[in-house]
């Protein structure tokens, strides 16, 4: 009888750990399809549908066609709507044109893109901590090193010139910026951006601004680098359609870069999907030229995002004890796992007791390399949120005091 080869993985993988993320949420389907019943406040994903434009424009699509493979960065009115948006924010040196923009599979395949294009062995990349999971995890498949940067948690963990400087290095490379935040919701003021962008110029670094939340923020616009920066050759803007328009599904993103940059990451992507969806490009063209009705129905959905945001805030505040983040923007709740006696907070330990006490599934902070914190999505059904929240704050504090 034949033995079976025990898999290796190979060199390229070897240290990679799945998207906690994404793990989380399999969990929570996982257990509703067991029969269980779980508020899953795990992933960040819309619970709304696709608006109804969009999805009309891309039936129309289809019937008319759009079957086969397209150019490999994206259908053209695409590419330039893409590029007439980025100009109205830019006003800085070297206009934005078409062949600036490189649509891919989502956002998340954008940022892959430019990782393995800018970055590469021995190169070294400051991530601003706490910060989505798989910035870490593709630094490292492009075989650099990331460089965490640790926020300051009164100042909603942004990194500051000062703080990047402390721990860059003759190798660093670029930096990741996402801006509203996803863990923590936080959004930088213009100023605080650009002090960070010239920084990254005057050392030469690649900036990658990861600005998918950018839409979804609340008490005031979030600025896009594209709104700040000077020059761009060094910058590249990361983009799409999945949390604004509700449109995780589709899978459509996009990077605004130099020429350069951009001609490099077409012949990757060539190499690797080609085009994205032919069918989901026109949708996503749909949303973003048809802005009048993209407007409303992008406002109405950031407005209920802030609702939830404010009731999931206002029932965790009655708990004094709780520290969480003030979020501007973006959808998530940032806090700090409580402590029981004589021990330290446990950000994994407490997701475990939530999910298997209150059947609620959120997502630890050691996904985004902050072990001491949770992270709480509310793009959920308002009941949902705050039936989730009092939930929290019931075990928050039998944590705290040692019970149950
Ligand atoms: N970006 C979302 C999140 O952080 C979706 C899951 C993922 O791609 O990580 O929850």
């Amino acid at each position: 009888m034949s033995s079976a080869t025990p898999f290796v993985p190979s060199q390229n993988i070897a240290q990679l750990r799945e998207s906690a993320t994404i793990a989380v949420s399999q969990k929570a389907k996982a257990l509703k399809a067991a029969g269980r019943t779980i508020i899953d406040l795990g992933a960040g994903e819309p619970d709304f549908d696709t608006p109804a434009f969009i999805r009309q424009a891309a039936v129309d699509a289809l019937e008319a066609g759009a079957t086969r493979y397209t150019a490999v960065d994206g259908i053209l009115p695409l590419r330039q709507v893409i590029a007439d948006h980025a100009n109205a924010r830019y006003t800085g040196a070297g206009r934005v044109l078409a062949t600036d923009v490189v649509v891919s599979t989502g956002s998340k395949q954008s940022l892959y893109n430019a990782c393995v294009c800018l970055f590469g062995p021995g190169d070294e990349v400051l991530v601003p901590t706490p910060a989505w999971t798989s910035y870490y995890e593709m630094v490292e498949l492009a075989r650099a090193t990331p460089v965490e940067v640790l926020g300051d948690p009164s100042n909603g963990f942004k990194v500051t010139p000062l703080l990047l400087e402390a721990r860059a290095t003759a190798r660093t490379k670029g930096i990741m910026l996402n801006s509203p935040s996803n863990p923590t919701g936080s959004v930088y003021a213009p100023e605080e951006l650009r002090a960070i962008l010239d920084l990254a110029t005057s050392r030469g670094w690649y900036v990658l601004s990861d600005e998918i939340y950018q839409r979804i923020a609340y008490d005031r616009p979030a600025v896009s680098a594209l709104d700040v920066a000077t020059v761009r050759d060094r910058l590249v803007v990361i983009n799409g359609v999945a949390k604004a328009y509700a449109m995780t599904g589709w899978r459509i993103g996009w990077t605004v870069s130099s020429p350069a940059v951009a001609k490099a990451m077409t012949a990757f992507q060539s190499h690797t999907t080609s085009n994205a969806a032919t069918v989901s490009q026109h949708a996503a063209l749909a949303a973003l030229a048809r802005v009048d009705e993209a407007d409303l129905a992008v406002n109405a959905m950031v407005a209920a995002f802030h609702a939830r945001r404010d009731a999931a805030l206002a029932i965790l505040r009655q708990e004094p004890r709780i520290e969480v983040l003030d979020p501007q923007g973006a959808f998530y709740l940032f806090l700090r796992a409580p402590a029981a006696p004589g021990g330290i907070s446990d950000g994994d330990a407490f997701c475990a007791r939530l999910l298997d006490e209150a059947g609620l599934a959120i997502v630890p902070g050691s996904a985004f390399r902050t072990p001491e914190w949770v992270r709480v999505s509310y793009a959920a059904d308002q009941s949902d949120v705050e039936r989730a929240m009092h939930m929290l704050v019931k075990t928050y504090r039998a944590v705290l005091e040692g019970t149950g």
